[in-house]
This record gives C-alpha cells, sequence and structure tokens, in this order.
C-alpha cells in the first residue's frame, strides 16, 4: 500500500495550487488524486455550450506568482470555459504538476486509522493509499445533481447534465430539446443552443435576475495596464468581500432622487458586470433599498422580452435580487423572443413525469430528442459527503452532518483530524470571486501542516466547542442578511430533499473572515486539539 504525507482530492485550482505548495514549498511527498481525465475541476467538466466565466478575467486564477499572473494574457472581459482550462495547463506545465497527479480515480471512501494517525483512501480503481494529511480539494460545485423526476430512466433520447458535458460534441442541430433550470448555466447555455436547435423548451421552477454581461475583447491597453497593476490588483482582491475589485460604497440609494439613482442603475446595467450589485452600498442590505434594484431589472426584462405573458414568468421574482446567486447572461432575456423557444412555467405546470419520447408536464405532453439538466448542485456538502469518510471513533460525515454542516473555519471538522477542506461549508466559498478564496485557503493549511510538521506533531482536530461557536456565528450573519429572504436557494440545501436546510457558505466578507483565520494561525491553533 503506498503511503503519502499528502493527499489532494481534486485537480483543479484549489488542488493543483495545494499540491505546489506542499511538495514544491513544504518537500511533502504528495500525490493529487482526481475522478476525471485531467486537470480543471469546473473548467473541465463544465463544457456545455456558453459555459463562461462571471468573474472578470484578470481577476479570475492564481496570484500567488507575480511571473505566472504576468505571463498569461486574458484577451476577453469574461473568459470561456475552453480558454480558462488552456489557462490551468498552463500553469500546471509552468508548476510541473502533472507527474504528481492520479487521474481517472474517484475517492470512494476515506478511513481515519486512530491507531496509526493514518488516512486510508480507497478509489473506485481499487486503489488503496495511506496518508498523514488528507485535503479535500473536490470543489463546492461539483457535486451535479438531476433532480429525482419520476420515468427518467424510461426516457429513449440522451439526457445531459451541464456539469458532466461529454467531451465529444452533442449534436444539438435540428433536435427538439428541453432545457431544464435556469441558474446560472441555464442562463449562459439557452442563448447558445437556441441557435442550433429545431425547438427549445425552457422549463423554469423561479425566475433569476440577470445582468448582461457585455462580454467583449480586452484592448491592448487594458491588458498591459492589469499586468503592470499586478500588485495593486492582487491587494485589492484581498480587501473587497467578494474578492472583486469592486467594493460596495456607503452612498445609500435613498441619497439620490428617483432619476438620479436610475441613471446611475443604467450606466452599471450598460458597463455589464456583478458589480451592479454594488451600485450602492445599500442594495444587499435592505429590503427597501434592494426593490429599487429588483425593480429596475424588473423593468429590463419587461422591455426586453415581447411576449408578455413570457415576460410576465421571467419576472415573476420570489426572491430579492443578490440573494441567491447573481448571474450574468449574453442575449438570455432576447432568447425567448426567438420563434424556436418557449417557456414553461413550472410553477403552475409542473412536471408529472419524463416519459420514453419526453416530458408531461400537468396541461401537456412534449416529445423531445434531447433534455438538457442545467438543474446545479448538491452545493458545499454534496461533494464531502459522497466521499464516504468515516473519522474518529467510526464517526461517519453523514451521520455527523445529518442536521447540519458542522465545521471550524469551513477548513476543518471536529472528529476528522488532520482533514482540511478547501471551499468547505462554513467558508465564503461560493459567496466570493473563488480563486481568492481558495490561495487564501491553501495558504492557510500548507502553514498549518509545517506548524505541525515543526513540532512533531501527529494530529490536528476541530473541537466540537469551536464548531458550535462557528455554526452560530455563520446563523447570525445569514439571519442579519438578505440571504435568508430567498424562498429555495441551493446556498440553504433548499435544491435537494432532504438536505439539512441551513445557510452553508460563512456570509461575513472575505476581508473578515482572512482575519479570524490569520488570527488562529498567528494564536499557533489554540483552539484546536493538537496531539
Ligand atoms: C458553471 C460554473 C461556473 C462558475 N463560474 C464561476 C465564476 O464566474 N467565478 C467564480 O469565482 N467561481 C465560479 N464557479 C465556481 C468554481 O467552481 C470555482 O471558481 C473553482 O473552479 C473551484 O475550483 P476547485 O478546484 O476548488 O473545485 P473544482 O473545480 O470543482 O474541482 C474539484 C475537482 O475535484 C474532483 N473530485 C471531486 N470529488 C472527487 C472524488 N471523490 N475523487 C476524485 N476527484 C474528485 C472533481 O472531479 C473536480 O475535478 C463556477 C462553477 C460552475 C460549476
Amino acid at each position: 500500500m503506498l503511503q503519502f504525507d499528502t493527499i489532494i482530492i481534486g485537480a483543479g485550482i484549489s488542488g493543483l495550487y495545494q499540491l505546489h505548495k506542499l511538495r514544491d514549498e513544504l518537500n511533502l511527498k504528495t500525490l493529487a488524486i482526481e475522478e476525471g481525465s485531467d486537470i480543471g475541476g469546473t473548467w473541465y467538466w463544465n463544457r456545455y455550450p456558453g459555459a463562461r466565466c462571471d468573474s472578470e478575467s484578470y481577476t479570475y486564477g492564481y496570484t500567488f506568482s507575480e511571473k505566472i499572473y504576468k505571463n498569461w494574457t486574458w484577451k476577453e472581459k469574461y473568459p470561456k470555459q475552453n480558454t480558462i482550462l488552456k489557462y490551468l495547463k498552463f500553469v500546471e506545465k509552468k508548476l510541473n504538476l502533472r507527474k504528481d497527479i492520479l487521474f481517472n480515480n474517484k475517492i470512494i471512501s476515506g478511513k481515519y486509522l486512530e491507531k496509526k494517525d493514518l488516512w486510508e483512501i480507497k478509489t473506485n480503481k481499487n486503489k488503496i493509499f495511506l496518508c498523514k494529511y488528507l485535503i479535500c480539494a473536490a470543489g463546492s460545485l461539483s457535486a451535479t445533481n438531476i433532480p429525482n423526476i419520476k420515468g427518467l430512466k424510461t426516457f429513449k433520447g440522451k439526457y445531459y447534465h451541464t456539469g458532466r458535458w461529454p467531451k465529444k460534441k452533442v449534436n444539438l442541430k435540428d433536435q427538439i430539446v428541453a432545457q431544464i433550470g435556469t441558474g446560472s448555466s441555464g442562463i449562459q447555455v439557452a442563448p447558445e443552443i437556441a441557435k442550433i436547435v429545431k425547438k427549445l423548451v425552457i422549463f423554469q421552477r423561479t425566475p433569476n435576475f440577470s445582468i448582461p454581461a457585455r462580454n467583449k475583447k480586452l484592448t491592448k491597453e487594458f491588458i498591459s495596464n492589469f499586468k503592470k497593476d499586478y500588485e495593486k490588483i492582487k491587494k485589492r482582491l484581498r480587501k473587497t468581500p467578494g474578492g472583486h475589485t469592486f467594493s460596495f460604497p456607503k452612498r445609500s440609494v435613498f441619497d439620490f432622487t428617483l432619476k438620479e439613482r436610475n441613471k446611475i442603475y443604467e450606466k452599471a446595467w450598460r458597463k455589464g458586470s456583478l458589480s451592479f450589485r454594488a451600485c450602492f452600498g445599500d442594495i444587499t442590505k435592505s429590503l427597501k433599498a434592494n426593490k429599487t434594484a429588483s425593480k429596475f431589472i424588473k423593468d429590463k426584462i419587461l422591455n426586453t422580452v415581447n411576449d408578455k405573458k413570457i415576460a410576465k414568468i421571467l419576472t415573476n421574482f420570489d426572491h430579492p435580487f443578490t440573494s441567491k446567486r447573481p448571474t450574468l447572461n449574453t442575449n438570455y432575456y432576447e432568447t425567448f423572443n426567438r420563434k424556436n423557444v418557449e417557456l414553461i412555467d413550472l410553477k403552475t405546470n409542473p412536471i408529472i413525469k419524463i416519459t420514453k419520447k419526453g416530458i408531461k408536464t400537468k396541461n401537456d405532453n412534449y416529445n423531445f430528442d434531447k433534455i438538457i439538466f442545467a438543474t446545479g448542485y448538491d452545493a458545499l456538502t454534496g461533494p464531502l459527503l459522497s466521499l464516504n469518510l468515516v473519522g474518529k471513533k467510526k464517526t461517519k460525515l453523514k451521520n455527523f452532518w445529518n442536521k447540519s454542516p458542522k465545521t471550524y473555519l469551513g477548513l476543518m471538522i471536529p472528529n476528522f483530524p488532520n482533514l482540511f477542506v478547501i471551499q468547505g461549508p462554513g467558508s465564503p466559498s461560493v459567496l466570493t470571486n473563488v480563486p481568492v478564496q481558495i490561495e487564501q485557503h491553501v495558504e492557510w493549511i500548507t502553514n498549518c501542516i509545517n506548524f505541525l510538521n515543526i513540532k512533531s506533531k501527529k494530529s490536528i482536530e476541530a473541537t466540537l466547542g469551536s464548531a458550535k461557536k462557528w455554526s452560530n456565528e455563520i446563523k447570525k450573519l445569514a439571519d442579519a442578511s438578505l440571504f435568508m429572504k430567498a424562498k429555495i436557494s441551493w446556498y440553504k440545501g433548499d435544491n435537494i430533499p432532504g438536505k439539512p436546510k441551513v445557510f452553508i457558505p460563512y456570509p461575513g466578507g472575505l476581508p473578515r473572515y482572512r482575519n479570524i483565520c490569520n488570527k488562529v494561525e498567528k494564536n499557533q491553533y489554540k483552539e484546536f486539539l493538537i496531539k
């Protein structure tokens, strides 16, 4: 049985950086294990037409190396899936990581051997490894969710999830296609496939607020400036709550007249960016202020979509803007002006079952060649639970988390010594420009392991008390936010039947979170049990 100092689960942005840090800086014998046949994580799996980043390219990636930052040239405002994959391959090559990654192996179980202070892990190819430290870089949006709709197995056509899109080209030309789901991925995929298919029927559970991306080629001047400003950008990304370059101003919606306010909204709408939510400081905080932004977006949609009935379904919001993941789009609303696109409101016309030939709803029967599930993920906890981890005293993670995910800082779990999680539940993760959060986590974990090794320690474990305190802190912050005003949100597990209904990520912003983590480190991890 092969033994390593550290094993990393996943070879996406997190796994790659963690491998570099542990192997090249701490000189640890490290192996990354990846289910896919190549690196990239999200950007390896999400090959669906229209897949693109919503974070601006020059902010989405690694900032730990000035050389890497400056040697890669982003050419578009929002990079597409394939470009990000190329970028990650470029980084992987620079750091020579591939030789320490085992591909095509999915970790299916992990057991902590208390007497040896080692993790024993097993892959679906029956490979067994031992390691002292196990690091989950398995992603927060990597466990795809296909809803359990009656009859799916009987469907004679093909079906796909956007997050597991085949490498081989999917032929959609002149096909009759169903798309279920209108979240971030659904909003991206619909305009692209509508151009190819004979007919596209989109099934919407709830509408999402979406801002135009206004993607564009970056000018030479812009490219040269962001490279020149590397240090400034790096600092800036660490200072803002979301890890983007934009921050939230002090100004309130109500400091302005309606006309002035709408001028500010209009300017941001024309610019197109996630920063629309930062037009005013109170949009994400006060329901009253939020309503003004929601109304502005609603009016824009109503003015774009020709068919009034469809426009009404697309604007029948049941949540405040930003209480669910904000999305960007390229011609999403315009897509509904095409003759070959139909919208089904699942609130009034729910799916009864999937049939051999298509989908039966309460009011209709549809025939389809293909079904696309843009139905998202079992976010944050899903990838960890599927690892079937068993910690100290035979504690199963599934049981330990049956009422809520319990972590300290989203980084460590009581009863699971020497197990670190990157972007875990209880960390800012999905509420941020994720690579910024990833770098912070990888660096914290690396420092912690270095500390343990220098001090010749056997293990580190989060205490139940600190995990409880951390959950309370998250609840307090979430309850005071607009996030809890969303009826159905994957941020609080509503999309997965049986999943505990608690707010999962840490909603206090990156700088505050980083400070807490830094203090813990400076304090020599006194809050943890160290053996
Ligand atoms: C469609 C989409 C768009 C997104 N857009 C943005 C955006 O605009 N901005 C942003 O900041 N973030 C975005 N994200 C979030 C994105 O996931 C992160 O930005 C980032 O890519 C996460 O990197 P990661 O390495 O932590 O996780 P991932 O990229 O998810 O990689 C995890 C890897 O772990 C592997 N893995 C999981 N379980 C196992 C197992 N049991 N055994 C072996 N391997 C395993 C997976 O195969 C995967 O390759 C988006 C996510 C999706 C799905």
